[in-house]
């Protein structure tokens, strides 16, 4: 017998799951912001600087892209129409996967539609049933969610606790077919980096596979931009890597690199990249365009960590001294989302960040910088922060 749900009983029952969320301080609305300049968007009518977006080297409104984009509309190069696999694989998706694949020194590289899929697709390729997964507790959600539809064993060690993983990795000697250890290079709530020499150490001796979401790290790590893997020199050692194109390169999309066989078994495996539209063919034409940028002007990685350094020193914040993603621990949703409006008042975007983006009691603010912040951005920053701390 089918039940048959009536709107309204659905109705009920989610207002009553929203209206916990509200006494709770957790529910979430839109606030829409258009006119992205650079870190300076307009909100509720208002201008305000952006200290809240991932667009860290300030590329999501650069006219290049928006120009790459043009020219390739101007040859009808929107919708895919299918599958990548079916007809909707276009040169412009060929053309970045080989300059990714060049940039990050890679036999090969696969487009995803996000940075989400790309996980959801990728790691329940590469582990099943007869295998395991070790998660750090502080893994992005796509990650979270990708393990849990592995089917893998999931085993997750304490945040960046490598003599646990070790441990476990031990006492499962034998236990599996395969033994993937899976990370953020850059947690995206913290800001703080997995140390992948350690990683590749451990992996190594305990004979598992390495797979690291570099989201945050992509563009803006290591001396070349190419990410957390080039930061901790150990780019040929890692056996897959993930990277988003929404982020640093100011775009949307998401790549795997890694070998070609590792590529080919993907294209074949992964699900969300089988059965998905193939991404715009105009967006690849901006990654591509961004991708030049990020090569050819280092200066904007310099200006990233000059003004990163000059907030964290102010505020007094630990970790790493560059370090692009700036977590300020409020602890109690409500006073982070009191002290997220009063900033938003005076101008100023930061992320409110509660529950169950991050564990219960650390909500926080999390301050993200960007190339395309200016000294007086930074220095406003810095007063709204000073005034609205000193109040709550
Ligand atoms: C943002 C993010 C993702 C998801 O990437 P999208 O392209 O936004 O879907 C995955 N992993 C981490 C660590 C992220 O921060």
């Amino acid at each position: 017998m089918s039940a048959s749900v009536t709107a309204s009983s659905l109705d009920s029952a989610l207002a009553a799951d929203l209206a916990t969320l509200d006494r709770a301080g957790l529910r979430r609305v839109l606030r829409p912001t258009v006119r992205r300049r650079g870190a300076h968007v307009e909100i509720d009518g208002r201008e305000a600087i952006d200290f809240s977006s991932n667009d860290y080297l300030g590329l999501a409104s650069d006219p290049r892209l928006a120009s790459a984009v043009v020219a390739a509309l101007r040859d009808r190069a929107l919708g895919a129409g299918a599958a990548r696999l079916i007809s909707g694989d276009h040169p412009l998706h060929e053309a970045l996967e080989r300059e990714l694949a060049e940039f990050k020194k890679a036999e090969a590289a696969l487009l995803f539609g996000s940075g989400y899929l790309a996980n959801v697709g990728a790691i329940p390729a590469l582990a099943g049933r007869r295998d395991v997964i070790y998660a750090d507790a502080l893994n992005h959600a796509s990650l979270i969610d990708a393990c849990r539809l592995s089917r893998a064993e999931v085993r997750t060690f304490p945040h960046l606790d490598l003599a646990g993983l070790a441990d476990m990795l031990d006492a499962d000697r034998g236990r599996f077919r395969r033994r993937l250890i899976v990370v953020d290079g850059v947690f995206s709530m913290d800001g703080d980096l997995f140390p992948l020499c350690e990683l590749t150490n451990i992996a190594q001796a305990y004979d598992a596979w390495t797979y690291v979401d570099d989201a945050h790290g992509t563009g803006v790590l290591g001396e070349h931009g190419r990410g957390s893997a080039e930061h901790w020199r150990v780019e040929s050692q890692i056996d897959v890597i993930m990277g988003t194109l929404g982020k640093a390169f100011g775009v949307a999309g998401a790549y795997v690199t890694g070998s070609r066989v590792l590529i080919d078994y993907l294209l074949n495996r992964a699900r969300a990249f089988v059965f998905t539209t193939a991404q715009p063919p105009a967006l690849a034409a901006a990654a591509s365009a961004a991708l030049r940028i990020v090569q050819g002007e280092p200066e904007l990685r310099a200006r990233l960590g000059r003004n990163a350094s000059r907030v964290r020193s102010a505020l007094g914040v630990p970790g790493p001294s560059n370090g692009h993603i700036i977590p300020v621990l409020i602890g109690e949703s409500d006073a982070t989302m009191r002290v997220g409006a009063e900033l938003r008042e005076r101008g100023i975007l930061v992320g409110a960040v509660r529950p169950p983006t991050v564990p219960l009691g650390t909500s926080r603010l999390r301050i993200t910088i960007s190339a395309a912040h200016t000294d007086d951005d930074i220095e406003r920053l810095l007063a709204a922060l000073a005034e609205v701390l000193l109040r709550s």
